[in-house]
């Protein structure tokens, strides 16, 4: 896990997101991931400055080993400089080793943070789900582990005073708020009340913005004017061309010569395909969501 650099904001990684959290319910299926409805707490990873540091930081350890139902898990938590915010040595277990930098002695509060990201390596290593390359797994495990319920603490962990800034892990905080924003809508869940950091309830709400709108994208019938005006046009010309910038839908012809067009889920973003025949209603085998489309 990085924390060097200037903050980079936007989203950049949008799509290996997305494709992170296809991932997830490929991997895990709809009802396991119904199981993480309950999000990490703020009182489950409290750590104030009073507290035992090892104690602490093992107890915090085994609250996010017990919410990513790792049982039989053991986390070793030591410190020491190093240059990256936290690290854990990826074996066959049960236990692990977790190394966090020697800067969270003084920050004791981000520590369930950094652990929050290692426990989800060691849960992705032992689902055996990993993206290639460095960059797009440490994106995957941002992902899950926002996802799945323990990631509201990696953003709450970005905060800006004056010259001065901190963030943890590969997601911009804009991007950690639509996957959290992702998550909620689909938990009906309102972590906008855990946050103690002023910036991750404003990139919350940017990513909040975002995340509704992969809902009201055509065909699906939630979709504005203007997005279903391009939409008309685009099916006038179809399948012919190639695709738009920015329109994520698709059109094909069928074996028979009919068209059909595919567009990603707004909650899992596994494409769909459904036949150009006015309203259609379609269900995402994935992740079980029952859309509206008028194609
Ligand atoms: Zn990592
Ligand atoms: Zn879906």
């Amino acid at each position: 896990m990085a924390n060097d650099g200037p903050v980079e904001h936007g989203y950049p990684h949008l799509e290996t997101v997305r494709a992170a959290v296809t991932a997830l319910y490929r991997r895990l299926s709809w009802d396991t991931i119904q199981t993480f409805g309950t999000s990490v707490l703020p009182a489950d990873v409290a750590f104030c400055d009073t507290d035992d540091l090892y104690l602490g930081a093992q107890r915090v350890a085994r609250e996010l080993v017990r919410h990513f139902r790792l049982p039989d898990a053991r986390l070793i938590v030591s410190f020491r400089e190093m240059r990256h915010a936290a690290s854990v040595e990826l074996a066959a277990g049960p236990e692990y080793f977790v190394e966090l930098n020697d800067r969270f002695r003084t920050h004791r509060r981000d520590i369930g943070a950094a652990l929050a990201h290692e426990v989800a390596h060691v849960y992705l290593h032992r689902l055996d789900l990993s993206f290639p390359g460095v960059r797009d797994n440490e994106i995957l495990t941002d992902t899950a582990t926002t996802y799945l319920g323990a990631g509201w603490l990696l953003l709450d962990a970005y905060r800006e005073h004056g010259a001065s800034s901190q963030k943890l892990g590969y997601l911009t905080p804009e991007e950690f708020g639509y996957v959290l924003a992702k998550r909620a809508l689909v938990f009906g869940e309102d972590p906008s009340l855990w946050f103690t950091s002023p910036q991750a309830y404003t990139a919350y709400v940017k990513g909040m913005t975002l995340a509704r709108r992969d809902g009201q994208e055509p065909p699906l019938t939630a979709a504005g004017w203007a997005g279903r005006r391009r939409y008309a046009r685009d099916r006038r010309h179809a399948p012919a061309g190639p695709p738009q910038p920015g329109v994520r839908y698709r059109f094909s012809p069928d074996g028979g010569g009919r068209l059909r067009v595919s567009f990603p889920c707004p909650t899992c973003h596994q494409r769909i395909r459904v036949p150009v025949s006015g309203r259609v209603r379609a269900r995402c085998a994935l992740c079980r969501s029952v859309l509206e489309c008028d194609t």
